[in-house]
């Protein structure tokens, strides 16, 4: 039924574009609280958000994080299915807090970023049959529809 729970492919995250600084993150506490900013800024976030844009965010509310912890950060949240990512369609990795546990999929606006969880029940069936008559088995699959939201839509 949910092919890929945890059908993330590693190969397709797109940061961090710095290889950054080892060591400088100090203790562990230190760590999980620059985790939880970085979520608390993801739950303020009303769709999909790049790490330099969540990296903005936190600059301004005044927190001393650098964009190499916040590209980490994301990385264990989305390892650990807590953040969800996809790419956009210039290939960069945005990230986003979501209501749905597991499988799911995304409508994203590409102008304000916004995004509305989908049924994709078709999808699901189709993926399954399409792999199924390559022979294709432990399959998993991303997808992410891209468009402009009703507020972003010409009128
Ligand atoms: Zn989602
Ligand atoms: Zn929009
Ligand atoms: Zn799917």
């Amino acid at each position: 039924m949910t092919p890929d729970a945890a059908g993330r492919d590693p190969s397709s995250f797109a940061g961090p574009a710095e290889p950054g600084p080892r060591g400088r993150d100090g203790g562990g506490a230190r760590r999980t609280t620059q985790r939880a900013a970085v979520l608390a800024a993801l739950h303020d976030a009303d769709g999909f958000r790049t790490a330099q844009e969540l990296h903005d965010v936190l600059r301004a509310a005044g927190e001393r994080v650098g964009l190499t912890t916040v590209y980490r950060s994301l990385q264990l949240l989305s390892d650990t299915g807590e953040v969800d990512v996809l790419l956009n369609d210039a290939g960069e990795a945005m990230y986003r807090r979501c209501e749905r546990r597991g499988h799911h999929h995304h409508l994203v606006c590409r102008s304000c970023k916004k995004s509305v969880e989908i049924e994709s029940g078709e999808v699901e069936r189709w993926t399954e049959r399409a792999a199924g008559e390559h022979g294709f088995s432990a399959v998993t699959h991303t997808m992410e529809v891209f468009g402009l939201c009703t507020t972003c839509s010409p009128a």
